[in-house]
């Protein structure tokens, strides 16, 4: 998980790339801004993701270029921290999926298929949960595959799995959620 960067340790990497006018050395910012060459690295390769900067060579011996007039350093700043928010939300999304996963009681090999967008029609028969259920209530899910859909909230994505109870949607925005059946019948989450 990564630490929050500082405002200010932000606006002095910010200020000393300004202050360059054009190119400068990552090992020049360090000293530059006077602060640790982790942060320095950090804030390069944010600003070379959002299309602020290019990056050249390797390691200590690369090139910052702005590529276009940077924001002021409070907006840079937003937009730096709404990156980190959605890098969170998407891991944070893997580690629920995960959980999900373990805690399922659906066909093991239709739900991991159905995580990478594959259509597997359960039961395989052959996992802990096909087993048990033999045992138990024929209640199946279907699996649907990508469905392409659209989310109020959260926007595009894929519906990759649903049952009497539950979707699974991944989002490009925020990565995989675990819906109630109802979001589609209320509107919140329709078919594109
Ligand atoms: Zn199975």
């Amino acid at each position: 998980m990564r630490t929050h960067l500082g405002d200010a340790t932000l606006h002095m990497i910010v200020d000393a790339i300004q202050n360059a006018s054009g190119r400068i050395t990552v090992d020049e910012l360090v000293s530059a801004a006077a602060v640790p060459a982790q942060s320095v690295d950090r804030v390069v390769n944010e600003l070379a993701e959002l299309g602020f900067a290019d990056l050249t060579g390797s390691g200590r011996h690369r090139v910052v270029e702005p590529r276009r007039r940077l924001p002021p350093p409070a907006d840079l700043t937003g937009q730096l921290e709404d990156l980190d928010q959605r890098r969170q939300a998407v891991l944070a999304s893997r580690i629920d999926a995960a959980r999900e996963y373990a805690e399922s009681t659906r066909c093991r090999r239709a739900e991991l298929l159905a995580y990478f967008g594959e259509t597997y029609p359960p039961p395989c028969g052959n996992c802990d949960n096909d087993q048990q259920a033999k045992a138990e209530s024929p209640d199946r899910p279907s699996i649907t595959g990508g469905v392409p859909v659209r989310h109020r909230l959260w926007g595009e994505g894929q519906l990759l799995s649903r049952d009497d109870h539950e979707l699974l949607v991944h989002f490009d925005s925020v990565g995989y959620k675990h819906l109630t059946a109802s979001a589609l019948a209320s509107g919140i989450l329709h078919r594109r």
